[in-house]
């Protein structure tokens, strides 16, 4: 199963992404999670991109494509993946279908996760993310760790991404608006798109990813 996830900021895409990747046995793979480890680990990479994923604007395309084809080459993904943050506009979307004619393959489905964007701010300004792994994520209000600061699952510090204050997610989401939405045309024409209604609890949210997706993949 080939499959790409779309949806705002704070629609769920990194938790659905992990689950539905676990449960199909394909890699998630999220641009997002690639460049934070690029600057965390302060290769030349992350030092280039590191002050636009602070501000909430999107990498130019020639360095994100150059990334997202070097991981989708990796042996784990010749059988499906789960991209979850890219293709996030057209050109991107022309690169990745370049990229799959290339190698014989195509996408079997775009899931586009639905969420009502006052829901979405209030998502993400509660949101602590795992350092140790960004698919374990707390909310302050909706998902307290059990102990403060700490990750439930693997004990890593839980902290705050610097693109989830205020000012800059709703930058974050007028880039999404602009930019990401079209991609969603773009498939649908292709009769790709599935919309997936987001605001219910995250089981059922996979769930309902998952009866969406063609026969193989459930
Ligand atoms: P995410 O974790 O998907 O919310 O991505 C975090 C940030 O990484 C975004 O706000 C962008 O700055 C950058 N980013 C991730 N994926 C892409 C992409 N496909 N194109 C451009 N920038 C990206």
């Amino acid at each position: 199963m080939r499959i790409v996830l779309v949806g705002p900021p704070g629609a769920g895409k990194g938790t659905q992404a992990a689950l539905l990747a676990e449960r199909l046995a394909i890699p998630h793979i999220s641009t997002g999670d690639l460049f934070r480890a690029n600057i965390s680990q302060g290769t030349e990479l992350g030092r280039k991109v590191e002050s636009i994923l602070r501000e909430g604007g999107l990498v130019p395309d020639e360095i994100t494509v150059a990334m997202a084809a070097d991981r989708l080459a990796q042996p784990d993904a010749g059988d499906g993946f789960l991209l979850d943050g890219f293709p996030r506009n057209i050109s991107q979307a022309k690169a990745l279908d370049g990229m799959l004619v290339e190698a014989g393959h195509k996408l079997d489905a775009v899931l586009d996760l639905e969420v009502p964007e006052d829901e979405v701010v209030k998502r993400i300004a509660g949101r602590r993310t795992c350092r140790k792994d960004s698919s374990h994520a707390f909310h302050s209000t909706y998902r307290p760790p059990l102990k403060d600061g700490v990750c439930d699952v693997c004990d890593g510090e839980l902290y705050q991404r610097e693109d989830d204050r205020e000012d800059t997610v709703r930058k974050r989401l007028s880039v999404y608006h602009q930019e990401t939405e079209p991609i969603i045309d773009y498939y649908r024409a292709q009769g790709l798109v599935s919309t997936i209604p987001a605001l219910a609890p995250v089981s059922e949210v996979t769930q309902r990813a998952l009866d969406a997706l063609p026969e193989r993949a459930a």
